[in-house]
């Protein structure tokens, strides 16, 4: 079932960002899902953000630095478990 996510997304490169829904597939075998509490913003995020490279493609949900709570790892996984943090 698809998990329903919010988030905040850049439209365009020249688009400030906005509160965005999306659904995220289910985790695979090799997967772990975080609920993340938090997100960091770095530089590397403002040029993907403004598609400084040319190469971006939107919408785009910038903040690749997270920290969160484990909600659910795929049967392959073992270095984490539900309720990590
Ligand atoms: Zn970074």
């Amino acid at each position: 079932m698809p998990i329903a996510t919010r988030a905040f997304a850049a439209t365009a490169a020249d688009k400030p960002l906005t509160p965005y829904r999306f659904d995220r597939r289910d985790p695979g075998p090799d997967d772990v899902l975080i609920d993340v509490k938090y997100c960091g913003v770095c530089h590397s995020d403002l040029h993907a953000a403004r598609s400084e490279t040319g190469r971006s493609t939107y919408p785009l949900v910038p903040g690749h630095e997270i920290a969160g709570v484990v909600k659910a790892v795929g049967a392959n996984v073992t270095r984490f478990k539900e309720g990590d943090r």
